[in-house]
């Protein structure tokens, strides 16, 4: 029989090694098989090459509406990390669990696993799912597929719990952000003879010029009430390559850039303002030499996580945690995917970020007990009448 404690599961969990880039089918074999030995059945939704899963399952009434448990099982990657024991071998010290994701967000999963083997599926009036991905680390996309088949092939919860690290405070905002890569191609030439070449390297700095207007622009109208910090919406160049040697004129750069966005609108403003001035500038240079490329590709992004007044999910949460506090972080999580599916949303799980992809990551086991607390009273408020 598998255990069915928190500490125990989180053991478990922390031992597959799920870093993004690997399967993590042993890990959802592991929770398939768990929740079917407490008789749930689970819909696994998997990747076209079938390395990568989701995992939903719905406990009691098989319907829309109740509750949803979210996490994701991939964990960020411990190379180049000075980690004190093995990474995938949680350990217990001075009332800490170590290990990676126990923080980031393997321990949330396993508060939710211990539950269903507590809860009296025969007395949820309300259905309780579980809702677990894969590739949140990498952009949130293995959430994308699960979020698409909720209300076509699976019931639709109507309040879904992101369980990331909030110290199990309430959370109903957070930036989205949207990473991209810029390839500039110009025109590669002697540096004694600039007239015969197109810097790639200083069309980066146009652009990057552009980008740091659109974001003052975008900056400028920024809500009073914002609850960000910094309130506005902001971008960085992470990443910029280009050149051969100091007296070549580089005719290939590349940048990486990100923005997070307050807003919806921000999320939509900030790329295509970028690709306008892009544009501009590309025919502006090609006036020079017709070969000039300016080439942008998305390679990840997250949809902001709006604050919406008083929502169902952080009205529920705020109740059974007895708080009347609620914020916004500035991490990004799976939360705007289901909002967009049209999901009232929170966020709130045991941990704090800052332990989060670092060495020697931890959850205190009072956070854990915490949430075991809140999940406990969240299965009694499903058993009543709705
Ligand atoms: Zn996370």
């Amino acid at each position: 029989m598998h255990k069915t404690d928190t500490l125990n599961l989180l053991r478990d969990l922390v031992a597959f090694d799920t870093v993004s880039e690997r399967s993590n089918m042993a890990l959802i074999g592991y929770v398939r098989d768990y929740l079917s030995a407490h008789s749930v059945e689970s819909h696994v939704i998997a990747n076209e090459a079938g390395t990568k899963a989701n995992l939903f399952a719905t406990i009691g009434p098989k319907q829309d509406g109740g509750v949803a448990l979210s996490g994701h099982t991939d964990v960020v990657p411990v190379e180049g990390q000075d980690w004190s024991s093995d990474p995938f071998g949680a350990v217990e010290r001075d009332g800490r669990i170590y290990g990676r994701g126990t923080c980031d967000m393997k321990g949330f999963i396993a508060a939710a696993l211990a539950l269903v083997a507590k809860v009296d599926a025969g007395r949820l009036k309300r259905p309780l799912h579980l809702a677990f991905s894969y590739d949140e680390e990498v952009g949130c996309t293995g959430v994308v597929p699960m979020v698409e088949a909720i209300g076509r092939d699976l019931p639709m919860p109507e309040i879904v719990i992101v369980g990331e690290p909030t110290m199990m405070s309430v959370v109903h905002a957070h930036k989205g952000f949207g990473a991209y890569e810029t390839t500039i191609h110009g025109k590669a030439a002697h540096s004694s003879l600039p007239d015969a070449g197109v810097s790639a390297t200083l069309i980066a700095g146009k652009l990057m010029q552009a980008l740091q207007a659109i974001l003052a622009e975008r900056a400028a109208l920024t809500p009073h009430h914002s609850p960000f910090i910094p309130p506005h919406s902001t971008f960085n160049v992470g990443r910029l390559s280009g050149g051969e040697a100091v007296n070549i004129i580089p005719g290939k750069c590349r940048m990486e850039w990100e923005y997070r966005a307050i807003s919806n609108e921000d999320a939509a403003a900030i790329p295509a303002a970028f690709a306008k001035a892009a544009e501009a500038i590309e025919a502006r240079e090609r006036e020079r030499f017709p070969g000039v490329r300016i080439e942008t590709v998305r390679l990840a992004g997250v949809p902001p996580f709006v604050p919406q007044a008083d929502s169902d999910a952080e009205a529920l949460l705020k109740r059974l945690l007895g708080t009347n506090e609620a914020g916004a972080v500035s991490f990004g999580t799976e939360a705007g995917v289901f909002q967009q599916g049209g999901m009232s949303v929170v966020i709130c799980g045991p941990g704090d970020i800052a332990q989060a992809h670092q060495a020697d990551e931890f959850v205190e086991v009072s956070q854990l007990k915490a949430c075991e607390a809140l999940l406990d009273r969240l299965a009694e408020w499903l058993c009543q009448d709705a």
